[in-house]
């Protein structure tokens, strides 16, 4: 795989963003069948900007290729990941010991895309079969549901998901934050750098969850008082759980109208109308975010203002990325 680097927007060098991925979605021919399931999108949209680490879980604990299929069957003592043809050929304690395995190994990574519908991969809606054979989507992978039980603030998504602009951009963001705090923790946690993060994330947060943004604020002020690394282990919990938390249209909008109140002092009467008038079709759906985010750039250029240039809410990610046009 191409080692690719992406360009932090708020610092303006390079870094490399490591993402967890399922290796058939870069077109390994690691499938049960010999085949893959090479992802179009991940690969012409995203291995620009991140570098993919494959795993391939069922291929890991020496299945082979080709290879027996499995699937997921429900019994008395819980979900098992079973041979299709063979139900004694059980894999569900080999596919958790290697996510165990696996999440010792993560600290590099900042994001995980996973394949949907995969008896070991799949982050939701993986068909159970029951004792009558009948299948319900109620399931999770069994490789998937471990990671994501060891490591619940790593950002996971799945490759269909992706094709959702608003999932998208919602797990873009998340990686890029995660990315920022794997950085920040590798630099040496101390109280100013902590603040530091929190200052410049603040309108992240509030675009996603208001009260998880009061409640980070009130973790913070304390960042000089109560044990720093539990303190932070905290914060880190909130706030990967609060970008969960879909940034709607009506919560954008309340942060682009603080950041505007920012700019009170120096818009003359036609350029806060015009900015208003941009707001309000924004929130009614008649723009994309990216205008109104573009119409404030223009005037903080013109009008900077410390406190807003270090917001990573104005710039998240690389603006190549577009994801701002479709939301
Ligand atoms: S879905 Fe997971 S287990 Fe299946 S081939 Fe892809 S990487 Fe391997």
């Amino acid at each position: 795989m191409t080692v690719t680097t992406a360009m932090d927007p708020a610092e303006s060098h390079p870094h490399t963003i490591n993402i967890g991925i399922s290796s058939c979605l870069l077109g390994q021919e690691v499938r049960y069948d010999g085949g893959h399931k090479r992802n179009v999108f991940v690969l012409n949209n995203l291995s620009e900007y991140f570098e993919f680490v494959p795993y391939c879980p069922e291929v890991a604990i020496g299945m082979g290729i080709p290879r027996p299929p499995i699937r997921l069957v429900r019994r008395d003592d819980g979900v098992h990941a079973v041979g299709i043809q063979d139900p004694d050929m059980d894999k569900t304690d080999e596919l958790r010991d290697y996510a165990f395995e696996v999440s010792g190994q993560l600290s590099e990574i900042s994001g995980y895309i996973l394949k949907k519908d995969s008896p070991s991969c799949g982050m939701e809606r993986v068909r159970v079969f029951d004792h009558n054979n009948v299948p319900a989507k109620t399931g999770s992978g069994i490789y998937a549901a471990t990671l994501m039980e060891c490591l619940p603030n790593l950002p996971f998504e799945e490759e269909g998901r992706l094709m959702d602009p608003v999932l998208r951009e919602n797990f873009i963001e998340r990686v890029f934050v995660y990315y920022r705090w794997q950085q920040m923790i590798k630099d040496g946690l101390t109280p100013s750098a902590l603040v530091d993060f929190h200052s410049r994330h603040k309108f992240n947060v509030l675009a996603h969850d208001e009260p998880a943004y009061r409640r980070l604020g009130r973790l913070v002020a304390d960042a000089g008082k109560e044990h720093l690394h539990s303190l932070a282990g905290s914060y880190i919990d909130i706030l990967m759980q609060a970008l969960k938390i879909p940034a709607t249209r009506k919560r954008h909008t309340n942060v682009l109208m603080h950041v505007m109140g920012y700019l009170k002092n120096s818009l003359d009467g036609d350029d806060k109308q015009e900015l208003l008038e941009v707001l309000d079709k924004y929130r009614l759906g008649q723009v994309p975010l990216i205008v109104p985010i573009t119409l404030l750039k223009h005037h903080l250029r013109k009008y900077p203002q410390p406190y807003i240039d270090q917001q990573y809410y104005m710039n998240p990610y690389p603006e190549e990325l577009m994801l701002r046009n479709s939301l």
